[in-house]
């Protein structure tokens, strides 16, 4: 509980691939934050015909006419250091992230009256270190601390359980857009503690859209003698939305029927789609997803030592658990109903509520308690199946400890005049080091400075931080002298100036399209974007305490100004204030 009693409020996110939601604390409980009734939010960002950017489900409205200037499911970027394009410029994933943070921080601002700078994010549990490390990012870009990240099964759990009485254990299925975590959890007198997660954060309702396309794409081509259908881009986004618009039916009823006008031309006649999928078909796509879902879920619960019938509840969690076929095998695999009452869709974003409320030192009855679902380790020189082998993995944080983690290590230089040595750390389970994934190299130099040095050692502290984040120190046994390391190459680190650039061209573009467009906040939204909203204060300030010294004509134009621009910000007039603000300060150039 870092920083104990905090009266600044905290919000709890749920960012996820395809949708996001906010919570935040009202009268000691989480609440998620609705606009015009909607809780979720799109995970998508645009530009629309103007330039200006949108997020949420006026961008998603735009993916199919115009995809190339709409960014979907940004999350499965995350940490890879790629970049996406959206309209004619190329921006990072932790920027587009940041788009969707600031739409729900505005949400949050406006659900509370206050302007918001803390939050909660949560992650799947299977993300890397990198990609916790760019979803701190994306907050930080966005404006807003990030607090604590945590895992998203265990929110979702927070969010069930917190203050129940007696203990019980808890396997949460989290089945999303992009990814699949499975943990098993234990709650036991409001104490939270994750016993074992496993995933794949490569599995998800994106696949499942593609299936159908696959099937869509094969029956355009040998049915419709459209060749040339899958080079079509503009195509391929209309008919990935129209497979998931037949994946969600197909969750209600035994079969759907797709149509769509004019989906190409043969010998200049046009050409229609007017298909059917059965519910069974579709099923036998599935099955291979399933099956790789239900051996995470036996992974969990060996990892976990809980048997099928020592789970007092099955949690069923994200949209594409909604899907009838993944609710019945799990059943018959557990033998019991999972659990129907925690709301899919919104149950994470409130156990991130939840968790807001405890960073805030409110009492919300529940301490978390986290692990790691990785094992982290280095290389050394030693065996692989009984070789010789110069990159064999050495655990050091072993999978599902306890967060917070350490782990030291002595070390002995190999020459005696060795002055540095790099210590490439990586994740994963393999026994060889190069199969797992590389988190970094950290370089430790200005060793053996003290003559006496060589041959006692240095000790290598490893810690993972309660966000799932490592850190490395080393220390010189003969000295105690701590030896500063430089993290060489820490994948999906941005250094500090490279954050700040983003910040700026983020919050550059945010400023004028004014958040969550008044289209996609609805009417109801009659408040400025947070930023726009302090441009504005400032500019008003200076304008006061101009105005005594200013010309007399200038000072009745100021006067004007002021008072419209206060009347555009009351009444949400977004652009408008923009402009008065923008004459407001043309005069206060002068007169400065
Ligand atoms: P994420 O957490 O990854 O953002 P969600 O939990 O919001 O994702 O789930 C989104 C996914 O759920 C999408 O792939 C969507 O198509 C799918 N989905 C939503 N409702 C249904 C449904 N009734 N049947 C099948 N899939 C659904
Ligand atoms: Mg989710």
């Amino acid at each position: 509980m870092a920083g104990g009693a905090n009266d600044s409020d905290i919000i709890g996110i749920d960012l996820g691939t395809t949708n996001s939601e906010v919570a935040i604390i009202e009268g000691g409980k989480p609440t998620v934050v609705r606009e015009d009734g909607e809780a979720i939010l799109p995970s998508c960002v645009g530009l629309d015909d103007a330039g200006t950017v949108i997020v949420g489900q006026q961008a998603r409205n735009q993916a199919a006419a115009a995809p190339e200037r709409t960014v979907l499911s940004i999350k499965r970027l995350m940490g890879s250091g790629t970049q996406v394009r959206m309209g004619t410029d190329a921006y990072s994933p932790q920027e587009i992230s940041a788009f969707i943070l600031k739409a729900l921080k505005e949400r949050a601002d406006r659900a509370l009256g206050r302007d918001v700078r803390k939050a909660v994010i949560t992650v799947p549990a299977y993300f890397t270190d990198a990609q916790r490390q760019s979803t701190r990012e994306a907050g930080e870009i966005a404006g807003l601390t990030v607090v604590r990240i945590i895992n998203e099964p265990t929110a979702a759990a927070l969010s069930y359980e917190s203050g129940a009485a007696g203990s019980r254990t808890l396997l949460v299925y989290d089945l999303g857009g992009g990814t699949f975590d499975v943990s098993v959890v234990r709650i036991e007198e409001g104490v939270v503690e994750v016993l074992a997660t496993a995933g794949d954060n490569q599995l998800g309702g994106d696949d499942f859209d593609a299936l159908i396309l696959e099937r869509l794409n094969t029956h355009l081509e040998t049915e419709l003698g459209l060749e040339h259908a899958r080079e079509d881009r503009l195509l391929q986004a209309r008919l990935r939305q129209a497979a998931e618009r037949a994946k969600i039916e197909l969750s209600d009823r035994p079969w759907v029927r797709v149509e769509e006008d004019h989906v190409g031309s043969v010998d200049g006649e046009a050409r229609h789609l007017a298909w059917e999928l059965s519910r069974a078909d579709f099923e036998r796509d599935l099955q291979p997803f399933v099956d790789r879902s239900l051996q995470a879920v036996t992974t969990a619960l060996q990892d976990a030592a809980v048997r099928p019938s020592q789970l007092d509840r099955v949690l069923l969690v994200g949209g594409s658990t909604r899907i009838p076929r993944i609710a019945s095998v799990l059943a018959e695999r557990l033998a019991q109903e999972p659990h129907g009452e925690v709301d899919p869709d919104l149950c994470v974003a409130l156990g991130a509520g939840v968790q807001a409320g405890i960073e805030m030192g409110q009492d919300m009855q529940a301490v978390l308690v986290d692990i790691t679902p990785y094992t982290f380790g280095t290389r050394a020189a030693g065996e692989l199946y009984g070789e010789p082998y110069a990159h064999q993995f050495v655990p050091l944080i072993r999978r599902n400890s306890k967060l917070p983690a350490t782990r030291t290590e002595v070390f002995y230089t190999v020459f005696e005049d060795q002055e540095e040595v790099d210590i490439k750390v990586y994740q994963g389970e393999d026994p060889d080091a190069l199969k797992n994934v590389e988190i970094g190299t950290f370089l430790f130099s200005g060793l053996n400075r003290h003559r006496d040095a060589h041959g006692q050692g240095l000790l290598f502290t490893y810690s993972l931080d309660l966000d799932g984040l490592l850190h490395v120190h080393a220390r010189e046994r003969a000295t105690g002298r701590e030896i500063r390391g430089v993290v060489e190459n820490a994948l999906g680190r941005s250094t500090d100036e490279a954050l700040g650039a983003a910040r700026e061209r983020v919050s550059a573009l945010w400023g004028e399209a004014g958040g969550e467009s008044p289209a996609a906040a609805g009417d109801a939204a009659a408040a400025v974007p947070a930023d726009v909203a302090r441009a504005v204060e400032e500019s008003l300030a200076r304008a006061e305490s101009a105005l005594d010294a200013a010309p007399a004509e200038d000072r009745e134009e100021m006067i004007d100004l002021m008072e419209d621009l206060r009347d555009a910000v009351r009444e949400g007039r977004v652009d408008q204030a923009s402009e008065l603000r923008g004459k407001l300060d043309e005069i206060l150039f002068y007169l400065e």
